[in-house]
């Protein structure tokens, strides 16, 4: 066995069905008194019935929550936690919702419960990524980790067959990474392997029926352990791409992840015979890339950039934006394979 170092995030992990019976405990754990619940304004209904659950700890519901973080967003919100002299955070929703907590954290060091309805894995990360004037910053930082994760799969069963699908991709591509990652070690890759696996399995059962607890459960397991590995070992060139893809067309995230992983993994395979061999074994095919190609797009995933919303002509400034300030990556970065790999995705084309 190779040396190694492994970084554990601290965290306290609450996951099964009806859960979110136990929120008010785990408030009292935090010596929480005055609660500021987030959500998207789609999911502000669900945010009020917690909210009255929580009784009258939650003294304040805040349902602007949006993609990508905005800070305008975040600064409204701010003002909220001012006003109500908020002393911990609730975030049920998403990605975006988690963001929005992530934010108020980092600028007030105050405690966060997440309650996570989406695969994201975002809860499982000290990594925020907020957008100002239409850039987006990535930071990191251990204010920005939740301290409390409460999984309830109940919560999961409203997500939509195609957002269950591409959220689930979105988190079988933090595993991938991870598995190829500069940082990569045994106990991480161990949680990758076991993540894909679960999403990987549950993903054409919740396909065929929404309503399969088991396979719900299965997937937020699966979305959980990715998010693990998002949060501990550093992202190659997928998360590169996606980064700057999403920065220059405002392209939606899931989906976005959905459609370039299978090429970004055809770009890495020949310099990761090990990790592809672990992932093979995960998605029990013989080439993972168009193995998982293959899985999202029988699940009815949009696999075209250009469908996603990418502009005609983009790919080569894409491409150079994505060579600038690059991420670590397995393979070296080369222009020519970059430029042939998002005309790939972005035509819809199965990965070589
Ligand atoms: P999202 O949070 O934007 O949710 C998409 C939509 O689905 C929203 O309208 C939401 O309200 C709705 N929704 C969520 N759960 C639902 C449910 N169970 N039933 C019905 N509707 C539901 O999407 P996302 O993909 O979860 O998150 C994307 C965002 O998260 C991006 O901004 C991305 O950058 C960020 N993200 C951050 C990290 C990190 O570690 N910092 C990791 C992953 C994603």
């Amino acid at each position: 066995m190779e040396n190694f170092v492994y970084n554990g995030n601290p965290g306290r992990v609450i996951f099964g069905r009806g859960t979110i019976a136990r929120l008010p405990e785990e408030a009292e754990r935090l010596k929480a008194r005055r609660i500021l619940v987030l959500s998207t304004p789609e999911q502000a209904e669900q945010a009020s019935a917690i909210a009255r659950h929580m009784g009258s700890r939650a003294v304040a519901t805040y349902s602007k929550a949006q993609m990508h973080t905005p800070v305008e967003v975040t600064a409204d919100a701010m003002r909220y936690v001012e006003q109500h002299a908020i002393d911990a955070l609730l975030s049920v929703g998403g990605g975006s919702t988690t963001g929005l907590g992530k934010a108020i954290a980092f600028r007030t060091d105050l405690p966060q419960i997440v309650v996570p309805t989406t695969y994201a894995g975002s809860e499982a990360t000290p990594i925020l990524g907020e957008t100002e004037s239409g850039r987006k910053v990535t930071k990191s930082d251990p204010r920005i980790l939740p301290e409390v994760i409460v999984y309830d799969v109940d919560l999961t069963m409203t997500l939509p067959v195609s957002l269950s699908v591409t959220s689930g991709i979105n988190a079988v591509a933090h595993a991938v990474e991870a598995l190829y990652a500069k940082e990569a070690n045994p106990i991480i890759s161990l949680m990758a392997e076991e993540g894909i696996t679960a999403i990987a399995r549950a993903l054409p059962r919740i396909h065929s029926n929404l309503g399969d607890e088991d396979a719900r459960a299965d997937a937020l397991y699966g979305a959980w352990l990715c998010g693990v590995c998002l949060g501990s070992v550093g992202m190659a060139l997928h998360h590169k791409l996606c980064h700057t893809l999403g920065g220059m067309f405002n392209l939606p995230h899931a989906q976005m992840h959905t459609a370039v992983l299978p090429h970004a993994i055809a770009y890495n395979a020949d310099a990761t015979p090990a990790a592809m061999a672990r992932l093979g074994r995960a998605l029990g095919a013989a080439d993972p890339a168009a193995g998982i190609f293959d899985l999202a797009k029988g699940l009815g995933a949009t696999m075209s950039l250009k469908d996603l919303g990418m502009s005609d002509g983009s790919v080569d400034a894409a491409v150079e934006q994505a060579m600038s300030n690059a991420y670590w990556n397995p393979r070296e970065l080369e222009k020519r394979g970059l430029t042939d790999l998002l005309e790939r995705a972005f035509r819809g084309d199965a990965p070589k």
